[in-house]
């Protein structure tokens, strides 16, 4: 159930009635609003004198559902909007590691002359064995600050564990959950504490229903700034390194309020792949697609098999835009 307390409410008012309904509590603007477990069919007129509004939903997923906010959230990062009322598809790209500063100033150059705000790089690597590349950890998230102050690019680097969760935060735009994190709390919990966006990936055997109640960890915690990525789940299919599940991601329109990017690269695992699942994503509709970039991807020290070369980037914006185009879309 979800309440909305009137401006008036004192804190200790506010405290007492969530700890009487259980509930999560956070302040929104000038308001507190209360998460509780269960849905009341009527509030004692102890609570109801400071209401102003309520949602008698009875759910694991409540502030991230339609039924408690119909419209689209909208989330910003430096000139870019994701969701809201915009129509756009943003395209956040990059590599899969940062590996040195050229390589990643050269794919800094290469956004910015395709007019892409937003630069992904990872610092610290799930990686699934301990004896491949780990990434480059603080030095990569100081080179990243750096490429922001030099290129005016925006950052996403991902959190991979609750180690060095604060570094993470005070280098990076938006911070990025991995699928392989996707469960861990410490960080779910830590993320809603902060205000900055959070790109929540989901994770490979996740349910869409464990996938939004992880983002309503972070949204009851009262940062309201998640967006949901579909980055491929397992199935019996071994040909592909993941299967992309598009069915899922338009449950996800459908069902919650929160902005959904489509990751292809990380879905398909092959390069020669993810052009046409990258438009076939812009002509679904999403509301951010998620692509790896590098300059010369058969070095790359991970995800070496999926990421495009500058060319094959560089010729999937152009066909991009012309989809996004028919399809009401504006590919920024
Ligand atoms: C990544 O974005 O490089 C990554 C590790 O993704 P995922 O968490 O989806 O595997
Ligand atoms: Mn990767």
């Amino acid at each position: 159930m979800v309440i909305h307390l009137k401006n008036t409410t004192p804190e200790a008012t506010a405290n007492e009635i969530g700890q009487q309904l259980q509930a999560s509590r956070f302040k929104e603007g000038d308001h507190f609003v209360l998460v509780a477990p269960f849905a009341l069919k009527s509030l004692p007129e102890s609570i109801s004198q400071h209401v102003e509004a309520s949602w008698p939903m009875d759910s694991d997923i409540q502030l991230a559902s339609k039924s408690y906010k119909n419209e689209l959230r909208s989330i910003k990062w430096g000139n870019t909007e994701i969701g809201g009322k915009t129509q756009n598809t943003v395209v956040i790209a990059g590599p899969c590691s940062i590996e040195s500063w050229e390589q990643i100033e050269s794919v800094a150059k290469l956004l910015k002359s395709l007019n892409i705000s937003t630069l992904r790089a990872g610092c610290y690597k799930p990686r699934t064995s301990p004896y491949t590349f780990q990434g480059l950890g603080l030095e990569g998230l100081k080179m990243l600050a750096e490429v922001r102050r030099q290129y005016g690019l925006n950052i996403i680097t991902e959190v991979k564990d609750s180690s060095h969760i604060e570094e993470v935060i005070e280098y990076t735009d938006i911070v990025q959950i991995g699928a392989k994190s996707m469960y861990d709390q410490s960080i779910l919990r830590r993320c809603g504490e902060i205000r900055k966006p959070i790109l929540l990936k989901r994770g490979f055997g996740t349910t869409l229903q464990e996938f939004v109640q992880a983002a309503e960890f972070i949204l009851s915690g009262g940062n309201p700034e998640v967006i949901l990525c579909e980055r491929g789940i397992r199935t019996f299919e071994t040909k592909t390194r993941f299967t992309f599940d598009l069915c899922g991601a338009a449950w996800l329109k459908q069902h919650t309020n929160c902005p959904v990017v489509l990751d292809p690269s990380h879905a398909m695992g092959y390069a020669y792949g993810v052009p046409d699942l990258a438009k076939a994503s812009v002509a679904f509709g999403c509301d951010g697609l998620l692509i790896e970039t590098h300059p010369n991807p058969k070095s790359a020290k991970s995800d070496a098999a999926q990421q495009l070369d500058f060319e094959a980037f560089t010729n999937l914006m152009t066909h991009m835009q012309k989809i996004a185009g028919a399809v009401g879309k504006q590919l920024i």
